[in-house]
């Protein structure tokens, strides 16, 4: 059997989002499992739309996915160019052959020609296709249009009958020939247009399947015909159901369509994105929910892409990020979580032994209380910060109540007098003063918490209060009794 060739062929129109990175990681693992090649090509014939941006951050969403490519940009490859608006050249030769074997054909019409057909044609409850003035035209009259130098278009000559799909995921889909277009493969400026130059470039890449969102399958009768006309047999086709909102409907970028970008920035795992949209139509078991980047590779198959639309649940994607944090040691947790602290000023890039130390004892603190890893702002900031900002809801909740300012007086005493700050030694002491005062220890950690952490959550009070330190503590504490009722 051939190599399995198979391609990623997104256009620089705009940011990479959840549907497309899916597409993406699917033909990825597909070639992985395949031990295959994964072709990255940039479709850039639409050059007003096409812009830098957006292919440098595909470019860099696709590597921070850990989705690489063998051939495609930057790296080259012996099917090149990966660009399609380096390719013309290849597309001209394709283009004469179909017209030399009367598979395509000269149009003259102009728009406005059409136009004017298209509104005195009954209307029969389906769309107008184009009649085929142009295919009635002898040799005679159609050498002397050229001759004149009349703009001319190249249209795709469909032929009579059926066309069967055999689709990887839907199954076998027919179409009906006559609800195909006679579609213009160049346009009157030569350019050839899209369906034309995919089947051209599918067919010089090699490329063996082609996986892509079903909002493409209308095209792909069409493809399979230009290839076939050919004289060449098309690669085999599967598309993949749509991703839908919460809502039902499809996703979108104005519906729950995120860029895999914004996610990069919220501070979600590439192993946790890859792993949830791997999951986001195929299913293993339909059990098994967590999965690394090689068992997806060693898993992965057509076979278990659903043909039911999938649904998107951002919630989902959240628990599963947090599965992963919890799953990285705390020295690689230290290392991820760092430029989102460095982003709010809160550390600084380059950490000495000592400091490196203290933030990875703030981050075993914190514990399994990330979602994303950008939460450790809010779950860590505090013991970061210099000084502590209290939240005015937790200071009229908390502070500002009966008892809240004697309790924090007598917290000063003992923690000043503390042996040690040990988290041991701290909830001993605080246990003993509770006790004393026929208080609850959630009683006094309540108005302890928010006066050292400025809300009231954070991780274990003990733990929080010996990473302090004695003196940031009871600075803060002293800061807090200004706010008492
Ligand atoms: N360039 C197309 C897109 O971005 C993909 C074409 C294909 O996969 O055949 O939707």
């Amino acid at each position: 059997m051939s190599e399995m060739r198979v391609r990623f062929a997104p256009s620089p129109t705009g940011y990479l989002h959840t549907g497309g990175a899916r597409t993406a990681l699917y033909n990825w693992l597909l070639a992985r499992h395949a031990g295959g090649r994964f072709i990255l090509r940039i479709e850039d014939t639409d050059r007003a739309r096409s812009t830098r941006e957006y292919l440098d951050a595909i470019i860099e969403d696709l590597t921070w996915l850990g989705l690489d490519w063998d051939e495609g940009p930057g790296i080259g490859g012996p099917r090149g160019p990966y660009f399609q608006s380096e390719r013309a050249d290849t597309y001209a030769p394709a283009i004469e052959k179909l017209l030399a074997d009367g598979a395509a054909y000269h149009c003259f019409c102009t728009p406005e020609e059409i136009e004017e057909r298209k509104k005195r044609s009954p209307k029969e409850g389906r769309e107008w296709r184009y009649d085929r003035r142009c295919l009635d035209l002898s040799a005679e009259e159609r050498e002397s249009l050229l001759a004149e130098g009349r703009p001319a278009a190249v249209r795709f000559r469909v032929p009579e009958g059926t066309t069967t799909v055999d689709d990887t995921i839907l199954g076998s889909v027919e179409f009906d020939n006559t609800e195909l277009d006679d579609l213009v493969i160049a346009r009157t400026d030569g350019t050839p247009t899209y369906n034309f130059v995919v089947v051209v470039d599918d067919l010089m890449m090699g490329i063996t399947h082609v996986v892509r969102g079903s909002d493409h399958l209308s095209n792909t009768p069409k493809q399979v015909l230009i290839f076939r006309a050919l004289g060449e047999s098309p690669p085999r086709y599967g598309h993949l159901p749509l991703v839908l909102a919460q809502d039902g409907k499809v996703l979108s970028k104005r519906r729950g369509a995120v860029a895999v970008g914004e996610y990069r920035r919220e501070g979600y795992l590439p192993e946790a994105l890859v792993n949830y949209l791997a999951l986001l139509g195929w299913s293993y078991d339909g059990v098994r929910e967590i999965f690394t980047r090689d068992e997806l590779v060693e898993k992965f198959d057509v076979a278990g892409i659903g043909r039911k639309p999938a649904a998107f649940d951002p919630d989902k994607l959240r628990w599963m990020n947090a599965q992963w944090i919890k799953r990285l040691p705390v020295s690689e947790r230290t290392d991820r979580v760092l430029p989102f602290l460095v982003r709010e000023g809160l550390v600084a890039e380059d950490l000495d032994a000592g400091e490196r130390a203290h933030l990875e004892s703030i981050v075993e603190t914190v514990d399994d209380r990330l979602k994303t890893l950008g939460d450790i702002v809010g779950q860590a900031g505090f013991f970061l910060a210099s000084d502590v900002i209290h939240d005015s809801i937790a200071v009229s909740k908390v502070l500002a109540k009966p008892g809240a300012d004697e309790t924090l007086a007598g917290l000063q005493q003992i923690l000043s007098s503390a042996p040690d700050f040990e988290p041991a030694t701290l909830e001993k002491l605080m246990r003993a003063f509770a006790d004393e005062r026929g208080l609850s220890l959630g009683k006094i950690v309540q108005p302890l918490r928010v006066a050292v952490t400025g809300g009231t959550a954070s991780p274990g009070i003990f733990e929080t209060l010996a990473l302090l330190g004695r003196e940031r503590s009871l600075a803060r504490i002293e800061k807090a009794r200004t706010l008492t009722g």
